[in-house]
């Protein structure tokens, strides 16, 4: 159902785009290396300006590096252009244009989306192109809220995509998802009311189109430096449980310098930046030891616990390692 109504879609809508009427192998890598970060409409220019300077691979290879980056001048990204003229030689040095999967990828700039993406085109390879489009559609489509940017995310809709891709028909079933995503189901206002696959789209039936694909936040690591002194008083030692809402909740700590209103000239020191990692945060702790005839004023949520006591207490990782350390001086 969803194939052949984007099928039907595609042979109604689908752009007329100069590379699509070739299966030389060469224009195709060409176009889609040129769009990788590169605007259609200026794209095309470009692809015209190199079919014409190098009309085969051989003509490329041939050209010199500095040849090469002047036609591209004003593309950007650079290392595309000189990718794209060690791949020429690559194809040139090996006898001609790979035709597999695994050995398109070998080329110098082909990741997984391009070399599904000439495969299917140009040899008719089965190979399902996943990138923000196909994402988008298939999540949308398909409600699926696993982010687009987890290893899961990537597994999923890559199984998808292949899953419905006609084997017959690779190349076409390609190049309708990257059209369909480009002008039907774009990421913002997708044309819901005119889309063919309205009956079927679970977005547009649960109104999640706006929330879908969903996206991983990548979460910034913080280092945070901390300060913890261990009080020995008359074989006592001062703790206090870690209160709601941040790391650690629940467990047992021993004092922190700030609650002591002491300097750390006065202290001894254990341990210094000692490193803990956790999943969001860097912790760098330095560790001193107080040892006192008379009990220091704390705060209230300190008790005083006997030290051989201590392993009765749920202790953080890292306090167990600060107290294996003070051991170790002791
Ligand atoms: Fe995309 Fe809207 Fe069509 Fe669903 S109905 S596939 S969200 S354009």
């Amino acid at each position: 159902m969803f194939t052949t109504t984007l099928l039907d879609w595609f042979a109604l809508n689908g752009r007329d785009l100069p590379w699509r009427h070739t299966t030389d192998p060469y224009a195709i890598w060409l176009s889609e290396i040129i769009l990788q970060q590169t605007r259609i409409q200026q794209g095309m220019n470009y692809w015209h300006h190199f079919m014409r300077q190098w009309p085969s691979v051989e003509d490329l290879a041939q050209a010199t590096e500095d040849e090469v980056l002047r036609a591209w001048q004003g593309l950007g990204y650079y290392s595309r252009a000189r990718n794209l003229h060690t791949a020429a030689r690559q194809i040139v040095a090996r006898g001609g244009f790979p035709t597999t999967i695994e050995t398109i990828k070998q080329l110098k700039g082909v990741g997984d989306y391009t070399a599904a993406a000439i495969g299917s085109i140009a040899f008719g390879l089965p190979a399902a192109v996943v990138d923000g489009n196909v994402y988008r559609v298939l999540a949308r489509h398909y409600g699926i809220d696993t982010p687009i940017n987890t290893t899961q995310g990537k597994k999923i809709f890559t199984e998808l995509a292949q899953s419905l891709l006609p084997t017959d028909q690779p190349a076409l079933f390609n190049q309708a998802m990257m059209d369909f995503g480009a002008i039907q189901c774009t990421p913002t206002s997708p044309k819901c009311v005119i889309c063919p696959l309205q009956e079927t789209c679970e977005a547009l039936r649960t109104g999640r189109i706006n929330e879908l694909p969903v996206k991983e936040r990548k979460l910034t690591i913080q280092t945070v430096h901390l300060t913890y002194i261990y009080i020995r008083c008359k074989g006592k030692t001062a703790i206090r449980r870690r209160p709601a809402g941040g790391i650690w909740q629940g467990l047992w700590e021993p004092t922190h310098l700030e609650d002591l209103g002491m300097s750390k000239e006065e202290l001894t020191l254990i341990a210094k930046d000692v490193k803990h990692i956790l999943t969001h945060r860097i912790l760098l702790t330095d560790f001193y030891l107080l040892e006192a005839d008379t009990p220091p004023v704390l705060p209230n949520e300190y008790i005083w616990v006997d030290e051989e006591d201590l392993d009765k207490y749920a202790l953080p990782r890292l306090i167990e390692i600060l107290l294996e350390k003070l051991h170790q001086k002791a």
